[in-house]
């Protein structure tokens, strides 16, 4: 794991103190009508049409779930083209051009307090199904499986951890909107019949503190919601680290939160919540991170789903570099995937985009010096895994538990080598399935 220490760099201090920039005007929108998760779709709308903001516009299907699509723009359906996902891939994308006028579809509209109040689990189970929620920290999954569950819920675990290096989204989301946080949080708390959650933070993030104890002071008193200052170290966000630190309780791999009475749900998707359920809004815009060392001018921006990250690195005042030196990393640094253009566009679940100087490693030969696998948040020994691929030696990759890996990225970043270590498990993980 990687502890704070004075010696590393900061790399949020590049955003976190800036205030959220609202970029909410773009030409166009391209909607994805695939994902990682979804591969096939239907749309009930056609080249042409006019649509409003938040209509759904069609579906995408999942191996055992269906996510509406909304148009997050009003305006004028335009084609459906190809473009490249963070996942590698193409996907279709269908265009809506913006009329600028922002004019919302008949399905959204707030929702008086006194109806929320008398809502069941299975009242908000439902908005947010119908509302395409999903996990906006990067996960993707269907919200309204989570908060369906029938398991005993104790605690709820809100992660604002944001353990990552250069991200401050989530910082800037808690520190500008607390009240929807903490609004979202009682909506949860209501659904699953829990009277008890905590906010997990890391320990600097002092303002967040002050911030979120004086809403809860002063507007919530009715909620036993504490603030949890936990380790300043990645990967403290993720989920079992994070339940471990707050809790007290080791979830084995493979075995479900809930299982032990713990359930997490990130910042933005809390947001979401609220939105889902106050103002009956599906998924349209979202809190993005755009940073790094060859950008001009990085932000914290508002931004609706289907803006192009082109036009968002204009928004930055465009590259330090000439496009053809820099990288560009659609997610944080340590778990996202670099892709080869600017051509990109921000959907639900694309948290940061991380613009870097392409700087060339050299791999060397593995020195078997051990960092990997005392680094590995989740005890695995990756240089092993990175064997058995070179080997093709899947029975290995499976005795090694390769797929209990979490992607955090963190034995590559280690290597004393330079080896893409986290690829090759990455690898391993497809090989055995
Ligand atoms: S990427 Fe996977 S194998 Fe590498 S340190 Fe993280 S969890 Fe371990
Ligand atoms: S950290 Fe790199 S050099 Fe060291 S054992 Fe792992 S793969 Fe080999």
């Amino acid at each position: 794991m990687i502890k704070k220490s004075k010696k590393v760099k900061d790399y949020k201090l590049l955003t976190k103190a800036l205030p959220t920039l609202r970029y909410l005007d773009p030409h166009s929108v391209f909607i994805h009508l695939q994902n990682s998760r979804c591969k096939t779709y239907d749309v009930s709308v056609k080249e042409g049409d006019r649509v409003l903001f938040g209509e759904q516009i069609g579906v995408r299907h999942g191996g055992f779930f269906e996510q509406p699509v909304h148009a997050t723009v009003s305006g004028t359906v335009g084609k459906i083209t190809k473009k490249l996902h963070r996942t590698g891939r193409k996907v279709d994308v269908i265009e809506i051009k913006n009329d600028f006028l922002d004019t919302p579809h008949e399905s959204v509209y707030d929702r008086p307090d006194a109806i929320i109040e008398k809502m069941t689990q299975a009242d908000m189970v439902e908005i947010v199904k119908e509302k395409s929620l999903v996990g906006l920290g990067g996960s993707g999954f269907p919200t309204y499986i989570k908060l369906g569950t029938k398991e005993k819920i104790n605690t709820i675990v809100i992660n604002a951890v944001e353990c990552e290096p250069y991200l401050s989204s989530d910082y800037r989301l808690i520190l500008e909107h607390p009240e929807e946080v903490i609004t979202g949080l009682k909506y949860i708390m209501q659904a699953l019949n829990v009277d008890h959650a905590l906010i997990a933070i890391k320990s600097m993030k002092n303002p967040l503190y002050e911030v979120l104890t004086q809403v809860l002071e002063v507007r919530f008193p009715e909620l036993n919601i504490q603030v949890v200052k936990l380790g300043n170290y990645y990967p403290q966000g993720w989920e079992v680290e994070m339940f471990e630190q707050a809790l007290g309780i080791r979830v084995p791999p493979g075995e479900l939160p809930t299982k032990y009475g713990i359930i997490g749900f990130n910042v933005s998707t809390t947001v979401g919540v609220f939105d889902a359920i106050k103002h009956n809004l599906p998924v349209t815009k979202r809190h993005f991170t755009i940073t790094g060392d060859a950008v001009k001018f990085p932000q914290n921006i508002f931004v609706r789903v289907g803006t192009s990250v082109k036009e968002l690195i204009d928004v930055c005042d465009g590259f330090l570099d000439v496009e053809e030196d820099i990288v560009i990393v659609m997610g944080g640094p340590m778990m996202g995937t670099s892709v080869t253009t600017s051509d990109v566009v921000v959907s639900k679940t694309t948290t940061s985009v991380i613009i870097l100087k392409d700087i060339q490693y050299k791999e060397e030969q593995c020195v078997r010096c051990g960092s990997c696998v005392y680094s590995c948040p989740t005890h695995l020994q990756p240089v092993q895994i990175m064997n058995a691929v070179k080997r093709n030696d899947k029975d290995v990759m499976k005795g090694l538990n390769a797929n209990e890996c979490i992607e955090c990225g963190l034995c590559a970043y280690v290597c004393t080598s330079k080896i893409h270590v986290t690829d090759y498990v990455r690898k391993a993980k497809k090989l055995i399935g």
